[in-house]
């Protein structure tokens, strides 16, 4: 099943830009896709839940970009931030799903008003 394929990922200096083959364009910001990091790594530290964690500063989240994009078949993406991290695969599926959520900042007419 190839639902959800993406015609264009492009980097912008902040989120991940894609443009899927519905014909839907959305964007995801760096720091959404990284809090969603589906790696054993980061999930694990994320079902830790310690309150003591040291969490990453403002300023990390503003300097950490995408450095690398690397197709892994046709059905996902590994991401490689600036920090080093790359051992997380985002299928496309996923990424839509996270764009979902994200898709009132790129539409214009945004329906759901709260
Ligand atoms: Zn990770």
């Amino acid at each position: 099943m190839q639902n959800h394929q993406p015609t264009e990922i492009r980097r912008l200096s902040q989120s991940l830009s894609i443009e899927w083959k519905n014909g839907l364009r959305s964007e995801i910001p760096y720091r959404i896709l990284r809090e969603k990091c589906p790696c054993a790594r980061c999930s694990a530290m994320k079902q830790e839940k310690d309150p003591f964690q040291l969490l990453p500063s403002e300023d990390y989240w503003k300097n950490l970009h995408l450095v690398g994009i690397q197709p892994v078949g046709r059905y996902a993406v590994q991401l490689q931030w600036s920090d080093g991290h790359k051992t997380g695969i985002y299928t496309f599926s996923f990424l839509y799903e996270l764009s979902t959520d994200t898709h009132q900042d790129v539409s214009s007419n945004n329906a759901t008003t709260k």
